[in-house]
């Protein structure tokens, strides 16, 4: 799941600070976003995307939300079951269309085949109805 997705699924549509219009130095709109790393996950924050290459170092904490230990667990857990699910998705869906692209291949060499044996009729027929003159 891509982080936008994430932080969508875990914005408050209520929260008042949501549609802030904060900016950063570059001026920048921020959106807010949700932190997953182990220290603080669920915790929101806004920050400059350019936050490494151009040295913007815009980064403030939504406020001090205390997130309370069972949920801390729980959510790490939950965000690393979501990558696994994620990853066996992407080979499944890598191992299907590898399926397809084979099965395409079966098809072609089986249309190939046809369309030989049908001109092979052809031919015969050809033959045959020339003989028969
Ligand atoms: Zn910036």
């Amino acid at each position: 799941m891509s982080n936008a997705m994430l932080n969508r699924i875990c914005n408050d549509e209520n929260d008042p600070l949501l549609r802030v219009k904060l900016r950063c130095k570059h001026g920048d709109l921020l959106s807010m976003q949700t932190s997953w790393s182990e220290h603080n996950p669920a915790r929101r924050f806004w920050s400059c995307s350019r936050y490494r290459e151009d040295a913007c170092n815009f980064f403030r904490w939504r406020d001090r939300e205390d997130v309370d230990i069972r949920s801390k667990y729980v959510i790490q857990r939950l965000a690393k079951r979501i990558k696994e699910l994620e990853e066996v998705l992407a080979s499944y869906e890598s191992r299907v269309e590898s399926n397809q692209v084979d099965q395409m291949k079966v098809q072609r060499k089986e249309e190939a085949q046809y369309k030989e044996m049908v001109e092979a009729q052809w031919k015969e027929e050809v033959q045959w109805k020339k003989k028969a003159q």
